[in-house]
């Protein structure tokens, strides 16, 4: 097939899965997007320009990946599909511009999870340079990886990440909101979110149960003040082990002392009876000033 269909057109796809016999892994979140418009989406949303430096997240077959570096990103993959480097190698252009595609695409074979993401891309990206991250999730993982980025100390420029609809609605919640959450809150002491697309099901080859949605993160010019934010986290996910449950009573195992306790809330000016979902991330910036580290 004529190498200027583009991989993620239904015709290339369904070619590419016959030739190499690929069956998608559904373990592995393996949806495919065979949406043009919805993958130049992703690009035009990532903002992507000549010289960018992009890790994606799961290349799948790389139709993703083809337009990236077609608008002239420098491409750096994490994939743990061994079946995959051979189809993507073979099927990716072979020449972007006049550099060939070794010089703007590199992919290991590695759990993103696990990624050191410093010593994975030393030599390839220039680490005095922001990087930003684009991928289609795969959904097993959506939220581990959303933490592991936020908590991680490149230099971002965005993340720019198709996820479930509801995972990018736990994203952009406000207090109040029952999506709101210790993701809510990791994320949006860091960054920016910004919902940018909605992407229906038919888009994916095979399609997924869920919506999905592309959200734009980027940082924070200027974020709130956190001494140690792995105590932080630790925190506000202890007043939220018990969603349902009063802020006093999560509060419990934190604070045993009761003085203590009613003491820190009357100084956050809320009612006891409160729900953790109701309190600003600066109420919880207090409470886990009041709480020693472990
Ligand atoms: N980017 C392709 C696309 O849009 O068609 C594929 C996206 S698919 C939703 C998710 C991809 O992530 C799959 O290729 C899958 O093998 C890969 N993947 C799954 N778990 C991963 C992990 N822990 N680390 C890196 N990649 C992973």
């Amino acid at each position: 097939m004529a190498n200027n269909i583009p991989i993620g057109s239904p015709v290339r796809t369904r070619a590419i899965i016959n030739r190499y016999f690929v069956k998608a892994k559904k373990n592995l979140g393996q949806n495919f997007l065979v949406d043009q418009a919805a993958i130049l989406g992703i690009v035009e949303s990532a903002d992507i320009q000549p010289g960018d430096q992009v890790i994606e997240i799961g290349p799948g077959i790389g139709s993703l990946t083809e337009q990236l570096l077609l608008a002239g990103a420098k491409v750096f993959a994490y994939e743990v599909d061994d079946s995959l480097p051979e189809i993507l190698h073979n099927e990716l252009p072979k020449k972007i511009g006049d550099a060939p595609l070794d010089e703007r695409f590199k992919l290991i074979l590695k759990d993103v999870l696990k990624a050191n993401f410093e010593e994975d891309l030393a030599g390839f990206f220039d680490m005095s340079k922001p990087i930003k991250v684009v991928a289609n999730l795969p959904y097993y993982i959506t939220t581990p990886i959303i933490f592991a980025l936020a908590e991680s100390d490149l230099h971002f420029a965005s993340l720019t990440l198709m996820m479930q609809k509801e995972v990018a609605e736990r994203l952009e919640a406000k207090p109040g909101n029952k999506e709101y959450g210790p993701l809510t809150i990791s994320v949006q002491t860091e960054m920016n979110v910004k919902l940018a697309l909605e992407v229906k099901s038919s888009s994916f080859m095979p399609r997924p149960k869920v919506d999905s949605a592309v959200v734009v993160l980027t940082p924070l010019a200027e974020k709130p003040a956190i001494n140690d934010r792995k105590h932080f986290i630790w925190v506000v996910k202890m007043c939220f082990s018990q969603r349902r449950k009063t802020l006093n009573n999560n509060l419990k195992t934190l604070i045993p002392d009761n003085d203590q306790r009613a003491a820190l809330i009357k100084e956050l000016g809320v009612d006891p009876r409160v729900r953790p979902e109701d309190l600003t991330i600066e109420q919880f910036i207090k409470i886990a000033s009041n709480i020693p580290a472990k």
